[in-house]
């Protein structure tokens, strides 16, 4: 608390004295410059949580309202996550407050790699050490940028594009990492329906096919979750909030054609079943909640007005504490960020051994193993005497492209957790909801990873 107080007073000091310099300097150049200079200040940080594996990994945000306290909780889930899902990372996160919009991409860029040079001289971006990758404000761009400058910090090093993961395929990324965090939410889903008792807990009926979504936030992972779902599960998307208003249509929304008018219009505003409403289209009728955007939209004000039975967190912390007490006393499912989201993430790892091993995952083996499947159909076509159904050959022919090999690495992390998760929720008394579960696993192998080292 006197630390609090201290640091308040330091902090009124500077801010007095910077408008006593603007107003001593006004007119001339001086004052341009120092207020300048003041204003093009930003501060970021970057929070690292545990280290039982290097390097820790974890997204950079820019938002606004980017803070310490928000940065170094989510290095936490980053932690837990990464532990649970088995990929060898501790938990990091950073943020830099800035609104993107604000800025033209040419001052983006030299702010961005301004940030990174900071984190380099720190050790907190580095192929073995710290590992940044995308999160709310930043993406592809900005990952290429970062690794860009840490290559010419580092032009020695092998391993230099290894020190961020996120980044452009063109530039050391990997197929599928755009839409991984969407892609494992529908895979977490369609784990969630393959269990039958876990379904029953909802009182849903089976299957993922028909079930009405609500979806908030149309950014990245919300629009590849309501994108995968809507398409390949045949899911109805009926519900869709955006920052200014939600789109509805009990019939399923055509989720391509409304992120084209996003990206074209800025919003939903013209949109076929635009309505002007903000949070409370959080509280609508549906069977399945996927906040995909920010922490903290559902809490204790919303929370006992919430409909659907089931939520899946896409989102970092959507739901407050007190809110999942009153959600779970309601009997409604969460299944937790920790595992719903961590689809980002696994494709990271992957992404990281490849830029490790330098070359592109099914470059080796594609045409072997397509030369094998030929052989072995040439060899049933002989013994029948009959022709191997065409497309079924062709199905069974073609290799691993780099693409499917990640969707296949990413399903099968997803699924394996899910049986784990779901095993503890069924069989430990005190796992009373799929997030304790889940938590249960990730804390109990870190602590052992820990044990074993001894600390
Ligand atoms: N920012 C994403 C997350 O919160 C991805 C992190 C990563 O790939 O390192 O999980």
């Amino acid at each position: 608390m006197a630390g609090d107080a201290f640091l308040k007073s330091i902090e009124s000091n500077f801010q007095n004295a910077v408008r006593c310099l603007n107003a001593t300097y006004e007119d001339d150049q001086l004052g341009e410059d120092l207020a300048t200079k003041i204003l093009f200040t930003f501060t970021g940080y970057r929070s690292v949580h545990s280290e039982h594996f290097e390097p820790v990994k974890g997204g950079i945000r820019f938002a606004p309202d980017v803070n310490q306290d928000e940065v170094e909780a989510l290095a936490a889930l980053m932690s837990y996550k990464c532990s649970l899902v088995e990929v060898p990372f501790g938990g990091s996160k950073g943020g830099l407050i800035i609104d993107p919009r604000e800025w033209s991409e040419p001052e983006l860029e030299r702010i961005t790699r301004r940030f990174t040079q900071e984190l380099a001289k720190r050790d907190l971006i580095h192929p073995s050490q710290n590992v940044p990758a995308p999160d709310v404000g930043t993406g592809e761009r900005e990952m290429a940028w970062m690794a860009d400058e840490y290559k010419r910090l580092n032009p020695a090093e092998l391993n230099a594009w290894a020190c961020v993961t996120g980044k452009p395929v063109s530039k050391g990324g990997i197929a599928g990492r755009t839409e991984a965090t969407g892609r494992g939410v529908e895979y977490a889903l369609r784990a969630f329906f393959d269990h039958p008792r876990d379904v029953a807990r909802t009182g849903l009926t089976p299957g993922l096919r028909g079930k009405r979504v609500i979806v908030q936030g149309l950014g990245n992972v919300g629009y590849h979750a309501a994108l995968f779902l809507s398409t390949e599960d045949e899911a109805l998307v009926t519900h869709v909030l955006e920052r200014d208003g939600a789109v509805v249509d009990e019939t399923g929304i055509d989720i391509a054609a409304l992120r084209t008018h996003i990206m074209e219009t800025g919003g939903t505003k013209g949109f076929p079943g635009y309505v002007n409403s903000g949070m409370e289209m959080l509280e609508a009728d549906a069977d399945i909640l996927i906040p995909a955007a920010m922490e903290l939209v559902i809490t204790e004000d919303n929370a006992p007005n919430i409909k659907t039975p089931l939520i899946i967190e896409a989102a970092n912390g959507p739901v407050s504490a007190e809110a999942d007490v009153i959600l779970r006393e309601r009997g409604v499912v969460i299944i937790p960020d920790l595992y719903a989201n961590a689809g980002g993430v696994t494709v990271s790892y992957f992404e990281w051994i490849k830029n490790l091993s330098r070359i592109r995952f099914g470059r080796l083996q594609r045409r072997a193993e397509e030369a094998r499947f030929n052989a072995l159909i040439d060899g049933i076509e002989s013994m029948l005497g009959k022709q191997f159904p065409h497309d079924i050959a062709a199905r069974a022919v073609e290799g691993g492209t780099e693409i499917d090999l990640v969707r296949s690495g990413l399903e099968d992390t997803m699924r394996n957790t899910y049986e784990v998760i779901s095993k503890v929720w069924n069989s430990e008394k005190l796992a009373t909801d799929l997030r304790t579960a889940a938590m249960m696993v990730a804390v109990r192998r870190i602590a052992q990873s820990y044990q074993t080292l001894g600390i």
